[in-house]
Parts: C-alpha cells; structure tokens; sequence
C-alpha cells in the first residue's frame, strides 16, 4: 500500500480508514445529523438507532452486550476510565493494589502513576520474559485478596506479542480483581472469537481498525459499571459513565470497522498478512545486515508486526535514510517524540543501544507483495550508504 511514493509500514500507529466504513459515515454528517440524545423526536431518533446499531457491531465483536458498549474519544481515554474509574470508587476500600505488565501502553503506564502518587495505591509490576509474555506463576503469586485490578494488554503495539489474556482474566476474576485489558491492537491481529476474554473491562480505539479516529470504546460489563466512577459528568449520557453527545458518523464507522472484522473475508486478510510479514522477515534476514527479531516467533504475535533490531545502526537514522520512500517507526508513535529508548524493549530485556537500532514494522491488510520487494531493495540501499558514509551508530 502506497501512499503517494511512500510504502506504509506504520499500520501499528494508524490503519487507512476503510473506504466502506468512510462512505456509511457520511451521511450522519450531513442529512442524518441528528442529536442521538434528544429523545422527543423522530430526528433524534433515527440518530440514536445508529450509535445502538453500531454498539450492537462492536459489541458481537467481542462478545460483549450493546449497553456494556461505552463510546469514548480513543483507547488512552478507555484506559484512563477504566483504572482511574475503579480506583475513584474503591478509594477507601480494602482493595488497595493493581498490577500491570511493564510492556503496557503509555496511557496505562501514565494514568498507573497517578494511582499510586495521588491515591495511594500500590501499582506492582507483572514480570515478562523476554518476548514479552506474562510469567503466569509471578502473577499467581502476586494475586491476593487486596488487589483491586489486573491490567494486561492483549496484543503489544510494538512487539506484537499475543497474550494468552483470556487465562489472566481466569485468574483474575479467581481474586475477586476486576480485569482491565487494553485490546486497542487485538481485532486486527487475531480472529475475535479466539482473543477476547469475558467479564473484563476492555479498550478499544477504532483507528487501529480500519475505523476513523478520535474514536474508541470501553466496554464494561454491567455487573461491573457499578464500580466505576465516571471521569466527566454532564447529561448522564451512556449510563452515566461518559457523558456527552455521542459522535454518531464516528460510533457508526466503529460499528461497521467493527463488523468487517467479523467476517471470514477478515480471517483471509489475517492470513495475508502474515504471509506477507513472513515474507518481509525472510527478505530481511536474505540480505548481508546482521539482524535479530525482538518479540516472539510464531503464532503468538501480531501477523503484521515485525520488530527488527538492525545491529550496528541507529534506528533514527536509518528511518530518516528511507525518508520520503518508507513510513515506519521506532515503536509507540505516542512516544516515538521523545529521544528515550522503549519502555518495551527495555523491559524484555535489551539494553537501551539495542532498543535504539530497532524499527517497528507494521504491514496491514493492503500492502503487497510489490511493496514488501520495494521495501527491502530500499532498506537495503540506505543501509548501505549509512555505511559508506560512516553513520553507523555505536549501537
Ligand atoms: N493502547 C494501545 C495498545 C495502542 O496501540 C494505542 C495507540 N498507540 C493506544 C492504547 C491509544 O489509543 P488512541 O490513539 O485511540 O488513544
């Protein structure tokens, strides 16, 4: 997939919107416009008979019910609902600990700070191996009955790893915790009906998922809303959990990107895509750069993530050399702004000079044979003038 002469290798930061999910939103910005709240009108109705249309889609997804459906701006302010939301309420409670992987997402990291710094939880780290999966007997051994939550990310945005979340939700809920599980990366990666775990609070953002952005949803099941204190109050909307108007092109866009990726035609992409990523891994390692994957192998990954550490270089300058030609990252593109080495590949184990000459790679459903050749003849060629020209980092 070519934007302009760019390959784009970035589906981890943004998907393009899919060009069915554009078309069904445009009419609920301009004929359609209705308030999905305003009750007395056929208007108002029509409205909101598409925001609970597309909570319907999401929620077949990942076998939740519409009403568990809570529409927000994106998966950072799920999250914060989530974590902040249940520590509000439990703050005077007996339940005074959280624990939480050190490969999370920055908007739990960040909100688990808070947390500990102005409620006074204590926020313990669940230790990962060194592909980034969760050590199931540390977990045991950490869950007691003062943990309040447990919060997992179901599929890592920057090394791919697929969590086995539904096992962690198992033993979770076996504490009496509530499981909170960031799944903004999970409906592209893997086939719903295999990842999704039940009764747990779950984060979505749509622009991950071929939805538009400024978009997401938290899903909390209904025996679980109780224990949540909403972060903005107003009109009472959505349960009281977030309230607001509802942007309804926007829901309606998550509801069909959503939908698509129920499909069998979702199951054939997935399997493209990691043809194509494979492919992309193979053409990598066939060149003469030294080269080592970060992340798991196999099934367990994101079949379009692939996280590369390119011995010798610095990933700055090799993403700057591929400038206009190839987009990819360094990882997180929330943190890419920030000079430190990932929090992710730190935590697996690398050292920060190999956290440094790692790129993040991530294929999506359209790119093509064409580009995965494209895009290895153009790394190829600015390793090799980095070389030349005698950029090569100490990394
Ligand atoms: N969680 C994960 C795993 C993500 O990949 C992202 C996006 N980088 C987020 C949360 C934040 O999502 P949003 O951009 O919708 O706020």
């Amino acid at each position: 997939m070519k934007i302009g002469n760019t390959i784009y290798l970035d589906h981890q930061a943004t998907t393009p919107i899919d060009p069915h999910v554009l078309a069904e939103m445009v009419p609920y910005f301009s004929d359609s416009f209705g308030n999905p709240h305003s009750s007395e009108h056929c208007i108002g109705w029509e409205a909101a008979r598409a925001v609970e249309h597309a909570a319907e889609r999401i929620a077949q997804l990942i076998s939740a019910d519409a009403d568990e459906i809570i529409f927000t701006s994106g998966a950072t302010e799920s999250n914060n609902i989530a974590l902040l939301g249940l520590v509000r309420r439990a703050a005077g409670g007996e339940r005074r600990r959280i624990l939480l992987s050190a490969i999370e997402h920055k908007s739990v990291l960040a909100v688990s700070r808070i947390l500990g710094r102005q409620y006074g939880f204590s926020v313990e780290q669940i230790p990962v191996d060194r592909d980034g999966f969760i050590e199931l007997h540390a977990l045991r051994d950490m869950l007691d009955e003062d943990v309040l939550a447990v919060s997992v990310i179901a599929v890592n945005n920057e090394i791919g790893t697929i969590q086995d979340v539904r096992q962690i939700a198992g033993l979770a809920e076996s504490y009496g915790a509530v499981f909170h599980c960031d799944a903004a990366q999970a409906p592209v990666a893997a086939f719903p009906d295999g990842i999704f775990p039940r009764g747990a609070i779950l984060s979505l953002s749509a622009h991950k998922m071929y939805g538009p952005k400024g978009i997401g949803v938290v899903a909390i099941p209904r025996e679980i809303q109780e224990k949540i204190e909403p972060l903005i109050y107003g009109g009472g909307q959505q349960n009281g959990l977030r309230s607001g108007t509802v942007p309804v092109p926007l829901c309606v866009g998550m509801g069909l990107a959503a939908q698509l990726l129920t499909t069998d035609d979702a199951e054939e992409r997935r399997v493209a895509l990691r043809r194509h990523r494979d492919a992309f891994l193979d053409g990598l390692k066939s060149l003469s750069w030294p080269i080592s994957v970060n992340g798991p192998i196999g099934r367990a990954r994101h079949p379009g993530n692939l996280n590369v550490r390119f011995a010798g270089f610095a990933a700055q300058e090799i993403l700057s050399a591929l400038q206009p030609r190839i987009a990819a990252s360094t990882g997180s593109a929330c943190t890419s702004g920030f000079p430190e080495p990932s929090h992710v590949l730190r935590a697996i184990g690398l050292d920060s000079y190999e956290a440094e000459s790692s790129i993040r790679f991530s294929l999506g459903f359209g790119t093509t044979d064409q580009d995965v050749d494209n895009a290895l003849g153009m790394i190829d060629e600015a390793l090799k003038r980095l070389s030349t020209l005698g950029q090569v980092s100490s990394a």
